[in-house]
């Protein structure tokens, strides 16, 4: 492109380079866009004719020049967190963005928590697990944008606590965020063709959907950022797919001695290096396999069965992923040990564990979700 051209849709300045970033418009689509005088990057033209949304990402950079933006205006904040991986949706700072924004809270994917699992105790472990990073969501909506499970109440919910201003979605990807906006769109215009205004900037970057409500204002989607510590980053997309859960998980229970193991597929390992023999209950995708070893021979085994017996990663990407980084954890009560992005193990009784996690990829416990 000679010179800089921008969406009339959500502002973006175009290109015809990279389909995952913002402003993406195929070269065939650039010339009729500009034939016709309505340029419209491909995000923007597929909301419009099909009412789909599709996901984009912006720098830690324009993402945190995007909340700036949005902590000086007067509206209603949905922080749309998947439940499958709450360390992983966190926004650093959203509660000092929000300022005296009201925040709601939408739990994302439960279709993935076990039917058994009750939704209230799940919604009070939400908050109180939002809470502990400084914000006090005005409520908290456990939905699946998968099922639209939900999507109704989060409407309603919506337009009980904006007080008649704009609304801003925000979320770092991975979370559903566009899964999400897509069901609301479909529930709140049935469809109507035209979902999408100009953008009130045009010109800049700040790249947000806007879709009008009723009273002349709008709900604004809004560009996500990688959270660089998700497993997201170490895996191909083709081995994402297998650990992140497509469905209902299935929790498995192993009884452990102290000096046992269990990997999970290649991606990640767990020691319980002392306590009582006890129950840990672990939580990830039916199609991750678990292998239980001796600790002493944990190593040897990795070492061997990598990209084989132990996937993800597969065969060909076993030489390039990064090593398993160790990190200990001294259990006093029940909790959660998080492989961020994987899933979690329940440790029930008073211990000392080990979680191994790639590099770059981050293990924490927690108070039990379930
Ligand atoms: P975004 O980056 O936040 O916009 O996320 P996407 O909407 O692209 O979704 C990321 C991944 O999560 C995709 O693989 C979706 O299929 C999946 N996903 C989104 N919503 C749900 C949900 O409610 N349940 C489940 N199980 N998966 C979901």
């Amino acid at each position: 492109l000679t010179e800089d051209l921008y969406c009339i849709g959500c502002g973006a300045k175009i290109q015809t380079d990279d389909p995952t970033e913002r402003g993406y418009t195929p070269a065939a689509a650039l010339r009729k866009g500009l034939e016709s005088g309505q340029l419209y990057c491909q995000r923007c033209f597929r909301l419009r004719h099909y009412n789909q949304m599709e996901k984009v990402s912006v720098t830690d950079d324009e993402f945190l020049a995007m909340l700036n933006t949005i902590s000086m205006e007067d509206a209603l904040i949905v922080n749309v967190i998947d439940l499958f991986d709450v360390y992983g949706s966190m926004i650093p700072g959203l509660h000092r963005f929000a300022g005296n924004n009201k925040v709601l809270v939408v739990g994302n994917k439960v279709d993935v928590l076990p039917k058994s699992v009750k939704l209230s105790r799940v919604k009070q472990w939400l908050t109180e697990q939002v809470q502990a990073v400084g914000l006090r969501p005005v409520d908290v909506v456990l939905v699946s944008g998968k099922k639209a499970t939900s999507i109704d109440d989060l409407l309603e919910t919506i337009e009980e606590e904006r007080d008649g201003k704009d609304v801003y979605v925000v979320g770092v990807t991975n979370v559903g965020k566009s899964t999400v906006m897509n069901q609301i769109i479909r529930a709140a215009t049935g469809n109507k063709e035209d979902v999408i205004t100009t953008s009130q900037f045009p010109g800049t970057t700040l790249d947000q959907i806007r879709i009008p409500l009723d009273d002349g204002h709008f709900l604004i989607d809004t560009p996500g950022i990688i959270h660089h510590h998700q497993m997201a980053h170490v895996l191909s997309p083709k081995e994402l797919k297998l650990v992140a859960p497509q469905h209902e998980i299935k929790p498995i229970t192993y009884q452990l001695n102290p000096e046992q193991t269990l990997f999970l597929g290649g991606a990640s390992r767990f020691d319980f290096i002392s306590g009582e023999r006890s129950s840990f209950t672990c939580y990830f995708s039916n199609d991750l396999k678990i292998h239980r070893t001796k600790l002493e021979k944990a190593d040897e085994f990795y070492a061997k069965h990598l990209g084989g017996l132990l996937q993800p990663p597969s065969a060909e990407d076993a030489e390039n992923f990064p090593p398993l980084v160790r990190r200990e954890f001294n259990v006093k009560v029940p909790s959660d040990i998080v492989f961020s992005g994987l899933g979690w193990i329940t440790v029930r009784k008073p211990g000392k564990v080990a979680a191994w996690v790639p590099q770059g990829v981050d293990a924490v416990m927690r108070k039990p979700i379930i």
